[in-house]
């Protein structure tokens, strides 16, 4: 047996050709959203991903500003951006690229992000919202890993899912998004005892550790959902913390890397943008 590829590229392609859609008719009645990127220093994996999310903006009609600092610069210098930023009324998104230079606290500079602004959904106030299951901006991968779920069809509600990799960026979001769709969650990390057999035992398994090959196909339940969110570049090449060749000989269905979660990350963040605009409009 062979797992089903989840298409995170086509079904990212759907999401973007939709909004685009979307942000046609939002300008059609005046308003065009915006988002802006700061990015500090010149980290050549942040400078690709700056640089791809100007593009889907451009795709999709939504204005974009790039705000690219020096290393030198101070976190009073950065928080002064923010501030203008947060007063921008052209600007309905604000992202931060991280990492940020060790000199600047990066919880600080989040902090500083207007909440109603915040499209990367890292700010206390959106992640309170998520703990406490309120609307607000759900960061971005988790959002996407939980499209790339309800694609198969599986319903999250009574399954056993497991999270492996306990971010705040990744790990957590995703573990309270499948409690909201009452799933039974457990949540694995770096100190948990036998994470073979937590694994063994998830229907739907979300793996975001960052270690290529963490997850071997006797690991997998027989026709889990497997969503391997891990980047890792080895040799050159980009693989996941899921071995491919074996987990797709045991799951149900599978992300390939690339063209899994990666494309599903800008999808999300340009949804939050449209729906950061559609909010300010109504304040
Ligand atoms: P972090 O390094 O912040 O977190 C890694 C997590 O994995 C931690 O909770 C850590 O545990 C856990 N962990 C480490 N080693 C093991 C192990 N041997 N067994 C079980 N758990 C372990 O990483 P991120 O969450 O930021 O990213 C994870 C991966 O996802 C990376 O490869 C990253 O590149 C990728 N990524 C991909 C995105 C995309 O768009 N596709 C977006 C964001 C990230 P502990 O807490 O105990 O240290």
């Amino acid at each position: 047996m062979s797992a089903v590829l989840i298409d995170g590229k086509a079904i990212a392609a759907q999401i973007r050709s939709d909004l685009a859609k979307q942000v046609r008719e939002i300008k059609a009645g005046g308003l065009v959203p915006g988002l802006a990127v700061v990015m500090v220093g010149d980290d050549p994996a942040s400078s690709v991903y700056v640089n791809m999310k100007k593009r889907v903006c451009e795709e999709l009609g939504i204005y974009s500003e790039q705000h690219l600092l020096p290393a030198s610069t101070t976190q009073d210098e950065l928080l002064g951006l923010v501030r203008q930023l947060n007063s921008d009324p052209s600007i309905h998104g604000i992202l931060v690229q991280l990492p940020l230079p060790g000199h600047i606290d990066e919880q600080a500079v989040i902090a500083e992000i207007s909440p109603r602004k915040d499209v990367d959904g890292f700010h206390a106030v959106s992640l309170g919202s998520l703990v406490a299951g309120q609307p607000g901006f759900v960061p971005c991968t988790p959002a996407g890993v939980m499209r790339l779920i309800k694609s198969t069809g599986v319903e999250v509600q009574g399954k056993e899912c497991v999270v492996v990799g306990r971010s705040i960026i990744v790990g957590k979001p995703t573990a309270l998004l499948l409690l909201q769709e009452s799933g039974t969650v457990t949540v694995c990390h770096s100190k948990t005892v036998d994470l073979a057999a937590k694994c063994r035992q998830a229907d739907i398994l979300v793996v975001a550790v960052g270690r290529p090959g963490l997850i071997k196909g006797d690991m997998i339940k027989p026709g889990a959902v497997v969503i391997d969110v891990g980047i890792n570049r080895v040799e050159g090449r980009l693989v996941g913390d899921v071995e491919f060749e074996t987990a797709r000989e045991v799951a149900g269905y599978i992300t390939p890397v690339p063209g899994g979660v990666g494309p599903m990350t800008i999808a999300m963040l340009m949804h939050n943008t449209v729906q950061a605009a559609l909010m300010q409009r109504q304040d």
